[in-house]
């Protein structure tokens, strides 16, 4: 195209040149030669330019729809980095030791970087209820959360008010929105959810990073949880399911200082269940372990938050009364000393006293000792006169 345009202008100008040629040899024309050479000089020249900026206007509109090609693949490859930033961000907790709770912000704050003016909500469906969320608070109903654990699959909903089953949601203002659900062993373990309240429209590709994002987020919840499982079974007793001694160890001592310092009184009661061999002998050991088990079960009920009642032996407990003086332990425990005496444990009538009983020795801060080694002592001592003095009873130092 540019080489014909060219090629006419060569033309034109010879011709031109030619015409003056002649002119200047004195070869004149007839002037209606002239207007017609001139005729067909001007419309060649306007079909030319024609054409040419017909083609110019071709590639100017292909250089455009180039420019928003690579304008959107910019986008995409911006996305793609954020989303690779969001994974690396989530993958890095993956091996620490880290709360469940610290597990799902880290996901939710990640995960807003991609959808920064949407709300981030991410829920555990499991054992644990748990959820995280940020931006503006969304309650996802009941009802939606039980179709994601029967049907677990990625939903896209551009306009919320036309679906009657998300009128819940459309009430507090949401507008549109994706969710994608994690699952762990083929169990739906829980889901994240992306919600707009300014009529965002979500694309396919949306969705397809909020569930590159969820397959991580599983295992990452699971590594979280298998964290706290260790830590709990680490100071737990494993039959009886309260702390063991040496969690108890950890925290009596700090226990004990904290009274000190907050000028509060504390007791501390041992513990012993009354001719126990004789009840083991007798009723096999089994049968033992699951008086062990019940005898701290009804302990544990009959404590507040803030006591610690622990295993401290073979078929010793420990019990500590933060912020309580001696004649109120002294009332506690006999209400916990009744409540087993109560119990109808399994062939009790056969033990030497006729009944599966404790003994218990208490003994408080400040009067009986400034230490925990002191107060331990102490209550020792009194549980052996509790245990003198016929069993089945309370005894203070
Ligand atoms: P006392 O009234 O003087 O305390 O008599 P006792 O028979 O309870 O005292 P002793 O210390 O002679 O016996 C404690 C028994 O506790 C011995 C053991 O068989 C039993 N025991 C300790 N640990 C466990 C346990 O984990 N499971 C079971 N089943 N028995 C246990
Ligand atoms: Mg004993
Ligand atoms: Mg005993």
């Amino acid at each position: 195209m540019l080489l014909l345009r060219n090629l006419i202008f060569l033309i034109v100008v010879l011709y031109t040149f030619i015409l003056n040629l002649l002119l200047f040899l004195n070869k004149v024309f007839s002037p209606v030669f002239y207007f017609i050479s001139l005729t067909i000089i001007v419309a060649l020249f306007i079909v030319v330019e024609v054409l040419h900026s017909l083609r110019i206007n071709g590639m100017i509109q292909s250089i455009h729809r180039e420019k928003e090609r690579l304008e959107l693949n910019a986008m995409d490859m911006e996305n793609e980095s954020i989303l690779l930033k969001t994974l690396t961000d989530i993958l890095e907790t993956f091996g620490e030791e880290i709360s469940i709770e610290e597990v799902l912000d880290k996901i939710t704050e990640s995960v807003k970087n991609i959808f920064k003016q949407e709300t981030v909500a991410l829920q555990l469906l499991g054992e644990t209820f748990k959820k995280s969320f940020i931006g503006k608070p969304v309650e996802i109903p009941d009802e939606m959360l039980g179709g994601i654990v029967l049907k677990p699959r990625p939903i896209l909903v551009n306009n919320t008010s036309s679906f009657p089953e998300y009128k819940n949601l459309v009430s507090q203002g949401v507008t549109s929105f994706i969710i994608s659900a994690f699952h762990h062993k083929r169990k739906i373990t829980g889901m994240i959810g992306i919600f707009s309240f300014e009529n965002r429209v979500f694309t396919l590709k949306d969705l397809e990073l909020l569930r590159m994002v969820s397959a991580p987020t599983s295992l990452l919840v699971e590594n979280a949880e298998l964290f706290e499982k260790t830590k709990v079974l680490a100071i737990t007793d494993a039959l009886t399911s309260i702390y063991n001694r040496r969690h108890f160890e950890n925290i009596f001592e700090t226990t004990v200082n904290e009274a000190r310092d907050k000028k509060q009184p504390l007791s501390v009661c041992m513990v012993d269940i009354d001719y126990f061999k004789h009840y083991n002998d007798l009723n096999g050991h089994p049968a033992g372990d699951y008086v062990l088990k019940k005898i701290a079960e009804i302990m544990r009920k009959n404590i507040k938050g803030s006591d610690i009642v622990a295993r401290y032996g073979g078929e010793e407990f420990i019990l500590v009364f933060p912020d309580t003086k001696k004649e109120n332990a002294l009332s506690l425990c006999e209400v916990i000393r009744e409540s087993i005496k109560e119990f109808r444990f399994n062939n009790e009538e056969s033990q030497p006293n006729g009944d599966l009983t404790i003994s218990m020795g208490i003994a408080s801060y400040p009067e009986d000792g400034e230490t925990g080694e002191e107060l331990i002592k102490k209550a020792d001592f009194a549980l052996y006169k509790a245990k003198e003095l016929g069993r089945n009873r309370v005894i203070t130092a």
